[in-house]
């Protein structure tokens, strides 16, 4: 995805992958700058420790506790977290005042939770272990729900935040029973992070009741295109992001 958005943009950078031990994140950040990186995504398990060597971080990856970017510039190591960003941007529907409700309380429902929250939404979280979600609530300030089905009621927006629907946890009708989604009606907009495995059980179950749907290669893209810009200083060219995705599969 990023390869194909340098070579649109007509950059001649490389987006390469370095898998790195946990004892040597922090010197090999600090030597990537003087071997002429630009910037980096960081993934499990290193996104908390990458927020904690940075020098500065956008409120989002303060409040969420984690990074998932770090952009290296003259004043030293910057933190983002777009994951938030890119839900809000995926979404193209102002959430001020609305509802949503957040499954999960993993890193993704936090980021989650906090990008609905400062964009203005009424937000509660559910997880299949309750003290998660009780924790996300009481840190973001938001509510936690104890039932799903309860708290679908005038929700706008759901997000499902969990892993449930990926393969190697509940893939199909006891997807949705695990999440407590059976026989809901759901609300105008769903999203599911979970990519891979598309269309996922929360994707079919939200289409066949009419809801809008926004699926994790959407996410996918938009969290990397908010990466992107902030490392190129260029717009994102998202048809080609999203093409590259879907040509080469995810998962
Ligand atoms: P995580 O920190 O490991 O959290 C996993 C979450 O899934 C927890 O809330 C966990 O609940 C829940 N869960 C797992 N199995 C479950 C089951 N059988 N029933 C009910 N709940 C279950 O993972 P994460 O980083 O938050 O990521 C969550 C999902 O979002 C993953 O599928 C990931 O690939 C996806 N994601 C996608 C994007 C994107 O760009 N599209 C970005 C970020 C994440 P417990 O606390 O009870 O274990």
């Amino acid at each position: 995805m990023h390869g194909a958005a340098l070579a649109a943009l007509g950059l001649p950078w490389r987006y390469v992958r370095l898998p790195i031990p946990v004892e040597l994140l922090e010197e090999t950040v600090r030597a990537l700058p003087g071997s002429g990186f630009r910037g980096a995504n960081v993934t499990i398990p290193h996104k908390e420790a990458a927020l904690r060597l940075a020098g500065s971080a956008t409120p989002a990856a303060r409040a969420i506790g984690a990074a998932n970017t770090l952009t290296f510039t003259a004043d030293g190591v910057h933190a983002d977290n777009t994951d938030a960003g890119g839900l809000i941007d995926a979404l193209e529907l102002p959430v001020g005042g609305r509802r949503a409700l957040v499954l999960g309380a993993g890193g993704a429902g936090r980021a989650a939770a906090w990008a609905l929250r400062e964009a203005g939404a009424e937000v509660s979280v559910w997880n299949r272990t309750p003290a998660r979600a009780e924790t996300v609530a009481a840190d973001l300030g938001v509510m936690h729900a104890l039932d799903v089905r309860p708290a679908l009621h005038g929700v706008d927006v759901m997000v499902n935040a969990t892993s449930v629907g990926l393969r190697s946890t509940a893939g199909g009708a006891d997807a949705l029973e695990v999440l407590g989604l059976d026989g809901a009606e759901p609300p105008l907009v769903v999203v599911d992070l979970v990519y891979g495995a598309q269309p996922t059980p929360v994707e079919r179950w939200a289409r066949a009741g009419g809801a809008r749907v926004v699926d994790g290669v959407e996410i996918l893209v938009r969290q990397g295109a908010r990466s992107l810009e902030g490392w190129t200083g260029r717009s994102a060219p998202l048809d080609v992001m999203r093409g590259a995705v879907l040509r080469r599969g995810v998962g």
